[in-house]
Parts: structure tokens; sequence; C-alpha cells
């Protein structure tokens, strides 16, 4: 059966279709230029575009829709029904710039297929195995509780979908498999699995925290942010909007871009360096981190757009990590390739591998078993 995989996003939406039975991507394209990221009626102009090239529908037995923000709910994929919408439109609150676009595509759909089911895929859900230690914010709980503040994690259908492929790789028992996930794009973060299940994630309750990523920077004193709005002429919106598109290697090297701030650190340009460096010690420090709360390390895992292409940044992640099993095999590293491999040395106690992600796979595929399991 064919599912169609909808990724309603504020600026595009992306669509592919997927021959579930054989996991093979038959068409694949995007719709931009969406006129009202949240609006219904812009959504179905997009929509009847995506239908336009889908062509016969009637081979489609499921949309699957991408939904970044699940919260304490959606720890599964579901099937849409108006009381689903109803509730990830409360989820607005703690994803405003994504799950009302998600919503919007998922009306949209709905208003223009109805015949056929639709099942939302939640970024948040694989994180949402956390224990309370994990996910729990020190603050006041009763300020917390009522507001939904803890961590979430997001990418959870990338970090979940390459940690079952390494876990293959791997061999033998997967209960036992103690593996980092590196999901390094525009956005990054890292999720350390321990026999297929998610213990911690570097993301929190949003999408900021964590890795320095292209122009969010991470873990940051919180203070940083109180001393801003108290010292500077900045206001609230201000600072959001600069931890969201003003931080990061953008802040750091002049670009978001990891190729052009690599070849301009190659060419010495001494502020992309700083930002290579800052980008890598934190990664160092999550490694470390994820290898302790897991009690020890299996495989190491590269994905995203920096993870998968940059044998430079995979380098400097990875940087004089030997002393606990991971050392990379400089020809393996520099092998350009979209198939799952090793890079780690032979005989290392630790697996690295570089594993191309496919979130639209996975989102058919948890349609699909949510779809089977409905009928
Ligand atoms: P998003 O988080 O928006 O999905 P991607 O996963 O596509 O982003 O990652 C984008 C990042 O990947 C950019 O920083 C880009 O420079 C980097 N990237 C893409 N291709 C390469 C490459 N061949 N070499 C190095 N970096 C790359």
């Amino acid at each position: 059966v064919k599912i169609l995989v909808i990724n309603a996003g504020s600026s595009s939406v992306k669509y592919t279709v997927i021959e579930s039975d054989t996991n093979e991507s038959v068409l694949t394209g995007a719709v931009s230029d969406i006129g009202q990221p949240g609006s219904v009626a812009d959504h179905v102009e997009a929509f009847a575009k995506v239908l336009d090239s889908v062509g016969d529908v009637s081979a489609i037995a499921g949309v699957g829709h991408r939904v970044v923000h699940g919260g304490e709910r959606f720890v599964q994929p579901v099937v849409i029904t108006t009381e689903v919408e109803n509730h990830i439109s409360t989820l607005s609150a703690l994803a405003p710039l994504h799950n009302p676009a998600n919503l919007a595509g998922i009306r949209a759909a709905r208003a223009v297929l109805p015949g056929i089911p639709q099942v939302a895929v939640f970024d948040t859900a694989f994180h949402s195995t956390l224990g309370p230690q994990a996910h729990t914010m020190a603050i006041p709980q009763e300020l917390a509780k009522p507001l939904g503040i803890r961590k979430y994690g997001f990418h959870g259908t990338s970090h979940g979908y390459v940690s079952r492929i390494a876990s293959e790789m791997l061999g033998g028992n997967p209960t036992e498999h103690r593996v980092i996930t590196l999901h390094l794009g525009n956005g990054s973060s890292v999720a350390a699995v321990k026999g297929g299940v998610c213990i911690d994630t570097s993301m929190g309750f949003t999408p900021l925290a964590g890795l320095v990523m292209g122009t969010r920077p991470g873990d940051v004193d919180p203070s940083v942010i109180t001393h801003l709005l108290r010292t500077t002429e900045l206001s609230l919106d201000d600072v959001d909007d600069l931890l969201n598109t003003g931080s990061g290697l953008l802040a750091l090297a002049g670009t978001h871009d990891f190729r052009e701030v690599t070849s301009r650190a190659l060419a010495g340009d001494a502020s992309a360096s700083l930002a290579l460096d800052v980008w890598a010690w934190r990664i160092h420090h999550y490694i470390g981190a994820y290898t302790a709360l897991l009690g020890g390390l299996d495989a190491l895992v590269f994905t995203g757009g920096i993870g998968e292409n940059s044998a430079v940044g995979r380098t400097m992640a990875t940087a004089d990590l030997t002393f606990m099993g991971i050392d990379l095999d400089d020809v393996a590293n520099a092998v350009v390739s979209s198939e799952p491999r090793v890079i780690s040395s032979p005989g290392t106690s630790v697996t690295v591998m570089v594993i191309p992600t496919n979130e639209e796979l996975e989102i058919a595929r948890q349609s699909a078993q949510v779809l089977t399991r409905a009928r």
C-alpha cells in the first residue's frame, strides 16, 4: 500500500509517497510559499497542488503527518480525529513555530481527502520514555506542572529510525545495545538509547536546548537571558529571536552554513575556528555525559546534513576520544555515500556509524502500522 507523508511547515509543504511494502519512495516534492502558515485555506490550496502531482489517489491507503509537539499525551502515533486535532491545537502554546502549520496541513488534508485515514506522528514521541529524573526541570513544580514545563526532546523520528538501524548493524542482542545518536543539521540534537529505548536527549522544553546549532546557542546559563533583559534595550521578543535565529554558528562565524564555516576555518578565519571549537566541545560534553548515563557505549551514530556529509565535522566531534574506544578510520570517514556505513577503526570498542536519516520513511512505516492495527 502507498502512504502519503506530509510535512507541513511554516514556509513549505513537503510530501513523499512511500510504498510501504518495499519502503520505496515513489514520489517526492515540495510546495513552497504558503501564504499564512497557520491558515487552513492556504494549506488547502497547497494540498491541492500536492494532489496534482500525486495524481491517482485511489492507491493511497493513508496520510501520515509530521507533528512537532505531542506534549505529554501523544507518546505514540495516532489516527487523527477532530478531538486529536483539538489537542494538537492546544499544544501550539508549546511549539508556536511548528504546531499551527502542522495542524493547518492536517485540517486541509482531512478536508480534501475525507475518505482516507490520517495519522499524526510526533517528533517528541520517541523521547516519551525518559524517566522523571531526566525530564523534570528543577524549578518549583507547582509552576512547572500546570504549564507542561519539562523536557520533551525533538527529532525523535530521526533518532528512533537511526538507532534502530544501528542496532541491526551491531547485531547481537538489541536489548543490550548502548547507542548515542547525533542528529547534526541546522537544528541538532543528541540522544542516548539503551536497548532501543531513549533515556535522555539534549533538546528540552523547546528545540533551543543542547548542542550548538546553525542559529541557536543550545545550552546557555539561563541568567544570560535575564541579564540581557535587565541591561540592554532588547525586548523579550528580541531576545527570543536572538536565541532562535541569531545565535549558534551564525553568531560566532557569521554564517549558519556548516560547509561555509569549515571552509572559512580552513582558510584561516579565527572566528570560524572558534565557532567549530565551541561546536565540537559541546558535542564532547554530551558524548561523555551520555556514555555515563548508558553505563558504556557500543555505537555512536552520525546523521543529519552535517553528520551524514561532513568528514571534518565528524573528525572534530570525536577528536581525542580514543581513550574511551572512539577512533575514526580516516579512509572510511572520508567516503562520500548515502548508504549506512561504519567509519571507526577496526577493533575499537565503539562502532562509529554514519546512517542517513529518513524521517519520511519512518513516518510512513509508523502510519502503516497504526492503520493496520486500527483495521
Ligand atoms: P535541517 O536541520 O534544516 O533539516 P540539514 O539536516 O539539511 O538541516 O543540515 C543542514 C546543514 O548540513 C548545513 O549546515 C549544511 O552546511 C550541512 N551540510 C549539508 N551538506 C553538507 C556537506 N556536503 N558537507 C558539509 N556540510 C553539509
